[in-house]
């Protein structure tokens, strides 16, 4: 049989390794002027005033709920359909996620849910760009404006997607937080990036990254409780390496991309969400009018007689690895006992939670292994439903 593909993998190339090196050779490892530079640079690719380079996205969350002061007492609206970080990030201050059913189509948190879930004790609104199609900011800011309370976008499944407005998702000029993960169009290995949301907090986010430092270093005191947060030197030479050809990597993604679709509608009479018939096998949303998706996952919810656990494995037969993705966070051990969750609470997000299988994808995919993939998968469906 031939290789199997795998769900995700990095692209690295000689510029990386080069990069690294240089690191290695110099002797400075951490604090030194490739983690400046990447920031500079991704900034400038984003197109962001400031970039904040943490360890991982998650700890760029943690970072960005104690900056905005969301603790004890506070309720933040989100969504249940999300990495379980989006929500774990509320819960290490003390403040409250409190979830909001989504949109069946862009699978974001729908806004109207969001309104009605929002309270006296709302102190914000953290939405997640799932799977890389951007949340309705404009929906979401009307109501943040209306509570007079911040947002927080959890965006690191979607660098280099554009929101109505047109503008780069991070800088609509909320708190943003990116992540690098093997996984993400863009990876470090482990890492993350934050846009903050204006020069205060910027300072805040630098100091509280490492151990709540003066910003300049220039003294030992420590002006803060702060963490250790850092990204290291040779993460940021990987980091820069990749923002230099971030436009070829997300271009590639989006062919597999098309390269699925085409061939999923073509042999299984599959459609995008929100235009076919929900009940078989659908498709990530097109993007609408100006709105575009930065292609992270291909991610498909299997007709709803399907039986998930069984095309996961005759997928595995064939050598196409798949996974159940994402789960509802609301659903996991730790949030049912302690917030009372028993599911049924938001049947949206548990529908598509239940139907939905990330397929193998990533930037080198071939033409050939995505025709592998949905024969792979044609098949499953066929004996599996
Ligand atoms: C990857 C991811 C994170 C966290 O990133 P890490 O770098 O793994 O900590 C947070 N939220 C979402 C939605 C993610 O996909």
């Amino acid at each position: 049989m031939a290789d199997s593909i795998p769900l995700a993998r990095p692209e690295l190339a000689g510029r990386e390794e080069e990069l690294v090196l240089e690191v290695l050779r110099s002797g400075r490892l951490s604090l030194g002027p490739k983690l400046e530079r990447f920031e500079r640079d991704f900034a400038s690719w984003l197109g962001s005033d400031d970039a904040v380079a943490v360890s991982s996205g998650t700890a760029g969350l943690h970072l960005a709920v104690r900056a905005l002061g969301w603790g004890e007492g506070d309720e933040v609206l989100t969504t249940p359909l999300s990495f379980v970080a989006s929500s774990n990030c509320l819960l290490y201050e003390g403040a409250r996620p409190v979830f909001c059913d989504i949109d069946p189509v862009t699978l974001n948190i729908d806004p109207e849910a969001a309104r009605a879930a929002a309270g006296r004790r709302t102190a914000g609104l953290l939405p997640v760009h799932i799977f890389g199609y951007p949340a309705d900011l404009l929906a979401l800011e009307a109501i943040a404006d209306s509570l007079e309370v911040p947002i927080l976008e959890d965006a690191c499944q979607a660098l280099g997607a554009v929101d109505a407005e047109g503008r780069a998702i991070g800088t609509a000029g909320h708190a943003a937080s990116f992540a690098f993960y093997a996984n993400k169009q863009l990876t470090t290995g482990e890492g993350g990036m934050l846009v903050p949301a204006g020069e205060e907090m910027s300072e805040r986010l630098r100091s509280e990254r490492n151990q709540g430092r003066s910003p300049d270093m220039s003294e030992i005191d420590h002006v803060g409780i702060g963490f250790n947060y850092r990204m290291t030197d040779i993460q940021a030479a990987i980091g820069i390496a990749q923002v230099e050809r971030l436009d070829e990597l997300l271009a590639s993604r989006a062919e597999a991309a098309a390269a699925y679709t085409e061939l999923l509608s073509q042999r299984l009479g599959a459609a995008p969400a929100g235009e076919g018939d929900p009940e078989r096998l659908v498709l990530p949303c097109a993007d609408r009018g100006d709105e575009q998706r930065s292609w992270f996952v291909y991610t498909v919810q299997l007709p709803a007689d399907a039986d998930r656990d069984a095309v996961i494995e005759a997928l595995a037969a064939e050598g196409v690895q798949s996974k159940a993705y994402l789960p509802c966070i609301h659903t996991m051990p730790p949030y049912r006992e302690r917030f009372g969750y028993s599911g049924g609470e938001f049947p949206v997000a548990e529908a598509v939670a239940a139907r939905s299988l990330a397929l193998p994808f990533f930037s080198q995919m071939t033409e050939g292994q995505v025709d592998r993939a949905c024969t792979a998968l044609a098949g499953a469906l066929g004996s599996a439903s």
